[in-house]
């Protein structure tokens, strides 16, 4: 198959696309296993992906494009890393699973205490959603309490009593954001907006002791790249500890990417659960949740809040992970990938402003978020206000030339340790034909 580079000569780049996506519309729901996969924010028909190396994918027609979704963030080694591959195939030669205790779970489970200090257990998982999900339940039952509190724009896996992003303004009751999550499933879940730290005093100053728990993604992704402003973070600890709540730290995606240690490290505020996945799991399914021991100490077999997986701790995605966490400590692998972020985000902001484009960039590590909006976007309010047109326009340009972009503008690129001076050139001439 020729390998173009997104140029059409005159035939329809995406026609293999298209007829696979007709196929997969008449036997998946919208075509897809993962809603925001389907392009819908952005239009047109999502590329069928066919082979990734290093940081370029090819999608079903043979077009090569330079990859910054990175499957949603976890390729930090890039695609079929060859040390990952050769890791993650020995597990697999070695026997695929085993529903029994495995050495690599214990080197993986060593590797993630040693280098996030709070946390002193782990239970893994298969996927964040299962992880959070668990988090909440061992904070309810470690607190005796029921309320939990969220932050509009801040997502935690798709579990019902976390499915709730919905109204606005100050420290209102959780709707549910999805048809088939009765009220009921939300009722204990507060919905506050984020960096808001007076509304969440509010909140503490009305029903502080009946709190279980606050979550927050430490730097929110999932509405875009939106970091947290001095004393956030800070603000939060103070209020739980205050309170007798717990603190999670939802790292499922910050995890390795804003910081080897998480924004944890990188901030220097300690919480007393997390969770994490994707960068952990290398590309397979694996996500854990983890903390204090004594609040661990709480999951059965050792306590008895029960939480259980056929899958988890699985060899081949803990060898997959390992061997990712081990590619990206190797020294200035992971200020590699940070500094190819910190120029592409210089080169948007410049290439915007040359042209009179309002264009805020925001990045933290390995991350960053391209907000067609004249100045900072602090919370999901801010969010929405973006130009969401402009950044369907500038997707599909971008697409056009060879560069596969979140197909959402509010999620975050990524980059990996495999994007180099080839391919931020590459990324660079997309951007000049783009805006
Ligand atoms: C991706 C994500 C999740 C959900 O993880 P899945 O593996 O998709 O279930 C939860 N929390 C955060 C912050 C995430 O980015």
């Amino acid at each position: 198959m020729a390998v173009r580079t997104g140029v059409s000569n005159g035939v329809a780049p995406a026609a293999v696309s298209n007829v696979l996506f007709a196929r997969a519309e008449a036997v998946m729901p919208g075509g897809v296993s993962s809603p925001v996969r389907a392009f819908g924010a952005v239009g047109g028909t999502p590329r069928f992906l066919a082979h990734g190396a290093g940081p370029w994918v090819t999608d079903a027609d043979g077009n090569r494009m330079l990859d910054l979704v990175l499957s949603w963030g976890p390729l930090i080694a890039g695609h079929a890393h060859p040390y990952v591959v050769e890791r993650a195939s020995a597990a697999l030669a070695n026997g695929s699973s085993f529903g029994a205790p495995c050495e690599l779970e214990v080197m993986l489970a060593e590797r993630i205490t040693g280098l996030i200090p709070s946390v002193e257990m782990v239970r893994f998982v298969s996927s964040g959603t299962e992880a959070v999900m668990s988090a909440v339940r061992l904070a309810r039952a470690a607190t005796g309490r029921r309320a939990i509190v969220k932050f509009e724009g801040c997502y935690h896996g798709h579990s019902d009593a976390l499915l709730a992003a919905a109204g606005s303004g100050v420290a209102t009751l959780a709707l549910p954001d999805s048809p088939g999550v009765v009220p009921g499933a939300v009722a204990d879940t507060h919905l506050l907006p984020y960096n808001n730290l007076a509304a969440a005093t509010e909140l503490f100053g009305r029903i502080g002791d009946e709190i279980a728990a606050v979550l927050v993604e430490p730097v929110a992704g999932n509405m875009g790249v939106v970091p947290p402003v001095p004393g956030f973070l800070e603000g939060l600890r103070a209020l739980t500890r205050h309170a007798g709540a717990l603190l999670l730290f939802d790292e499922v995606m910050t995890g390795w990417r804003v910081h080897p240690g998480g924004a944890q490290a990188l901030y220097g505020v300690s919480p007393d659960l997390t969770t994490l996945g994707k960068v952990m799991g290398g590309g397979f399914p694996a996500a854990a949740y983890g903390g204090r021991r004594d609040l661990m100490a709480q999951v059965a077999p050792l306590g008895s809040v029960y939480q259980a997986g056929t899958l988890s701790g699985n060899p081949v995605a803990m060898a997959a992970g390992l061997a990712t966490l081990e590619l990206i400590a190797a020294p200035g692998a992971w200020e590699r990938a940070e500094r190819w972020a910190t120029e592409a985000a210089y080169m948007l902001c410049e290439r915007a402003q040359a042209r009179g484009i309002p264009l805020t960039v925001q990045r933290v590590g390995t991350m960053f978020t391209p907000f067609f909006s004249d100045g900072p976007v602090g919370n999901y309010r801010d969010a929405r206000a973006a130009d969401g047109i402009a950044y369907a326009r500038f997707f599909h340009a971008m697409l056009d030339a060879g560069v596969y972009l979140p197909p959402s503008p509010f999620e975050a690129c990524f980059t990996s340790i495999t994007h180099d001076a080839d391919s931020l050139l590459h990324f660079e001439r997309a951007v000049r034909q783009s805006l």
